[in-house]
C-alpha cells in the first residue's frame, strides 16, 4: 500500500469538471510506466494499459469530489456558494474549506449556512474579510471552486481518514493495478479510465465509455452505512471486512452471470466480498452498462464510514483486497469469459 499516493490523491481538490489535480497525479503515473493515454471531450483520463487482441476491459474509477462553486460575492464581504454535488446537510454547516483561486492559489474560510429544519441553505465561506474589495483582492471570483479542507490522517488499526475517499480510493487503485500489471500479458486489453463529473449526473461515466468501446467494465466506487457503527447482517460496507459488490442499484443491476463470476474469482482467493446493495444513489455503472447496445457491467469497491462531507474513514485492508481481487479478476478474463456473459441462451 503506498500510503503517500492516496494521501496525495484524497488532498488534490477535484470537484465536478474541475479535476486536473487527480489527472496530474495520474498523466504523472502513466508517463512513468510509458503508457498511452487518451482524453474523451470532457477530461476523462483514459489509460491504456496493455496491447492485446483479446475482449476490451475498461476499469473506471471517478475523479471528483462532492464540493462548492462560488456564486457570488457580498458588499460585506461573504462569499456565497453553491453546492456541486450532494453534499451532506450535515456537512453545509461550521466546516474547514479551502477556495483554490483561478491561479490556483489556495484560501481556507469557514463554510456555514441557514438550517431550516433538516435543510441547510444560503451558504457562505468566511475568510475574515470585511469588503467585496477585500474578497477581490485575495484573488476569490464567482466560479471559484471550494472543496474540505481536511488533512489526510492514518489512524489505528490500519485505517486511513480523509477527504474525497469517494472515489479517489477508485483512483488509487486504477493506478494500483497500472504499477502491479504494467508488463504482465493479459488475455483482454485494459483500459484504466479516470472519469470526470460523476457526482453531478455520470456524465464522464458516459463520454469515456464511448471513446473505449470495452466489451465488459468493472466501475471502483465506495459508498458508507448510514449507521456508522452498526454491524448487523444487513449492513453490508462494514469496515475491515472486505470488498464490496454491488447487486442493485437504482441505475444498474448487476448480470447474475458477471456478478457469479466475480463471486467464483473471490472465493478461489480466499477474498470475502460484502454483497451490497443501494437504496439510493447509483455510480458511473449506471451510465456505463447503457452505452452502445449494452456492456456487461459491475460495480466493487471498498467501503468508507461517513460519505459525501469532510472526511470518511476507510481500512487498508479492505483496498489492499480490492485490489487483489481485481488483479485476479483482470488475469482470469479473456474472450470466452465476455462471450459467456453476452450469450443469453444459458
Ligand atoms: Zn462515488
Amino acid at each position: 500500500m503506498d500510503i503517500a499516493l492516496l494521501k496525495a490523491l484524497s488532498e488534490a481538490d477535484a470537484i465536478a469538471a474541475s479535476e486536473q489535480e487527480v489527472r496530474q497525479i495520474l498523466l504523472r503515473e502513466a508517463a512513468a510506466f510509458g503508457k498511452e493515454v487518451q482524453f474523451d471531450g470532457l477530461g476523462s483520463v483514459l489509460i491504456r494499459l496493455n496491447e492485446s487482441a483479446g475482449p476490451k476491459v475498461m476499469v473506471c474509477a471517478h475523479m471528483d469530489e462532492v464540493g462548492f462553486m462560488v456564486r457570488s460575492i457580498s458588499r460585506e464581504g461573504a462569499i456565497d456558494v453553491i453546492p456541486i454535488g450532494n453534499v451532506r446537510m450535515t456537512a453545509r454547516e461550521l466546516q474547514l474549506v479551502r477556495i483554490t483561486t483561478r491561479t490556483g492559489h489556495k484560501i481556507q474560510g469557514l463554510l456555514d449556512g441557514e438550517r431550516h429544519g433538516s435543510d441547510v441553505t444560503k451558504l457562505r465561506v468566511d475568510i475574515g474579510a470585511c469588503s467585496a474589495d477585500e474578497v477581490a483582492e485575495a484573488g476569490v471570483e464567482p466560479g471559484d471552486r471550494v472543496t474540505f479542507a481536511t488533512s489526510f490522517t492514518e489512524l489505528p488499526h490500519n485505517r486511513v481518514m480523509g477527504k474525497a475517499f469517494d472515489d479517489r480510493l477508485g483512483c488509487y487503485l486504477l493506478l494500483s493495478l497500472l504499477r502491479e500489471l504494467h508488463a504482465t500479458p493479459l488475455n483482454a486489453e485494459v483500459w484504466l479510465v479516470a472519469s470526470s463529473s460523476e457526482e453531478v449526473g455520470l456524465r464522464g461515466g458516459q463520454t469515456a465509455t464511448r471513446k473505449v468501446n470495452p466489451d465488459l467494465a468493472l466501475v471502483l466506487d465506495t459508498a458508507c452505512w448510514a449507521k456508522n457503527f452498526d454491524y448487523g447482517s444487513d449492513n453490508h460496507r462494514q469496515t475491515g471486512e472486505g470488498p464490496m459488490l454491488v447487486m442493485y442499484d437504482k441505475t444498474l443491476i448487476a448480470p447474475p452471470k458477471l456478478s457469479a463470476w466475480v463471486e467464483e474469482t473471490a472465493a478461489r482467493h480466499a477474498i470475502a466480498l460484502q454483497r451490497d446493495m443501494f437504496s439510493n444513489g447509483g455510480t458511473d455503472g449506471g451510465a456505463v452498462h447503457l452505452s452502445g447496445t449494452g456492456i456487461p457491467t459491475v460495480v466493487l469497491g471498498p467501503p468508507t464510514r461517513h460519505g459525501h462531507c469532510a472526511a470518511s474513514i476507510a481500512d487498508v485492508g479492505d483496498i489492499d483486497l480490492t485490489h487483489q481481487l481485481l488483479v485476479a479478476l483482470l488475469h482470469d478474463v479473456n474472450a470466452k469469459t465476455v462471450s459467456h456473459l453476452t450469450d443469453f441462451r444459458c
